[in-house]
């Protein structure tokens, strides 16, 4: 199984970050985390486009997770030889965001059907909303959904992917809580979206400040990871990020209770297990 941090970042735009999306491949099958700002940019960097993608799974609704959701659907559409339907999975909220996100492509989605005579029909797309708990199994590959706590933003998710005797674990957004003590137990991998609280509260700003209550820190990151008994953290999607050069302070407070393999992510990090 292959991980790829298709995007490093955080809402904060970054030059070198792109947003939260992560792709897991399994053989042929990619499936992919959230779909973050310039996802498709990675995406060909790592050799696929929208058309490849198997499913995307959406952690919460948050728009750092979900900005490029329509270019995902546009570009798979027109770059499709015929009618390939979109599989989307997430939580409750998800069914009418899609329903929404096609609703502001109805222009485009217009011209390019007057335009293009091989192009009879708009994208599909087709979204189940998954309960906490919910199991998909498909060709091997096993996806638990689990639900996390990113209070006050409801629902949000998290998911354990069993496969090859392999298990990563995509934690979203969330400190620690059951659900995401219950998809990283003794996962291989297991990829964590961080902030720095010993920075973010000097921040002046409240509404920065605000963040801390929601998200792991680096220190949380690395006491899940050794309590779950992981083999390799991945932090992400930093706030801040790290300069250049200083990644392994950044993992510091992690490295203090976890004795396991971490990576601080960069854009294009890619993990085989
Ligand atoms: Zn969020
Ligand atoms: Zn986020």
């Amino acid at each position: 199984m292959d991980v790829i941090i298709l995007g490093s970042g955080s809402p904060m735009p970054h030059p070198e970050r792109a947003g939260p999306a992560t792709l897991v491949q399994v053989g042929q099958q990619r499936f992919l985390f959230d779909c973050g700002r310039g996802v498709l940019m990675r995406a060909a960097a790592a050799g696929f486009g929208a058309q490849n993608i198997s499913a995307l799974f959406l952690t919460h609704l948050h728009s750092d997770h979900t900005t490029d959701f329509n270019d995902v659907i546009t570009t798979r559409w027109v770059m499709s030889p015929g009618p390939s339907p979109l599989r989307v999975f997430g939580p409750v909220g998800s069914r009418q965001f899609s329903e929404r996100t096609l609703a502001t492509l109805e222009t485009d989605i217009g011209y390019r059907i007057a335009h293009h005579e091989d192009l009879t029909e708009g994208p599909r797309v087709e979204t189940r909303e998954l309960e906490p708990g919910a199991v998909l199994e498909e060709d091997g590959v096993r996806i638990l959904a689990m639900p996390t706590d990113h209070s006050p933003v409801h629902p949000t998710l998290s998911f354990r992917i069993e496969a090859e005797g392999k298990v990563v674990a995509i934690a979203g957004d969330t400190i620690p809580c059951d659900g995401l003590d219950a998809i990283c137990q003794d996962a291989d991998v297991y990829v964590q979206t961080v902030i720095r609280s010993d920075l973010v509260s000097q921040a002046p700003a409240l509404r920065m400040r605000d963040v801390i209550d929601y998200h792991s820190d680096v220190a949380q990151a690395g006491q899940t990871a050794a309590r779950c008994n992981v083999g390799h953290l991945v932090l992400n999607h930093f706030v801040p990020a790290p300069p250049p050069g200083r990644e392994e302070e950044w993992a510091a407070d992690a490295r203090a209770c976890f004795d396991g393999k971490i990576s601080v992510s960069h854009d294009l990090l890619k993990i085989t297990c």
